[in-house]
């Protein structure tokens, strides 16, 4: 279960932050996931409640901004969105091509509450 590391650095961001805002109290914590991250929301919410409690994140909202796949295809050069597991290129039918999203995981933003 690698959301549990994954987890546990967002925490470790997030109350790092916080802190340095004079202990404010986060409210609400803005993640970006690409598609291809294959982290599981449901599972990093999960752990979240079990180790956020105790710490200045406890009770906080986690938002998930989900970022589509997108390829860039090596023969022609279209960028497009895969459906599901479908990778063609819709130009050329090419299979796959380079990730040009889709890839990332990281805290955005959080909201912290004063005092
Ligand atoms: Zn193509």
């Amino acid at each position: 279960m690698h959301e549990m590391a994954v987890t546990e650095d967002i925490l470790r961001i997030v109350t790092e932050h916080a802190e340095r805002a004079g202990k404010a109290h986060i409210t609400d914590i803005h993640l970006v996931i690409g598609d291809l991250a294959s982290f599981v929301d449901d599972s990093i919410q999960f752990y979240f409640d079990m180790l956020s409690p105790g710490t200045l994140a406890e009770a906080a909202t986690l938002h998930f901004h989900r970022i589509r796949t997108r390829f860039r295809c090596r023969k022609c050069g279209c960028e497009f969105e895969p459906e599901g597991y479908n990778w063609l290129c819709p130009q050329c039918h090419a299979l796959g091509g380079d990730v040009i999203a889709g890839k990332e995981f990281y805290v955005e933003s959080i909201e912290v509450k004063e005092g």
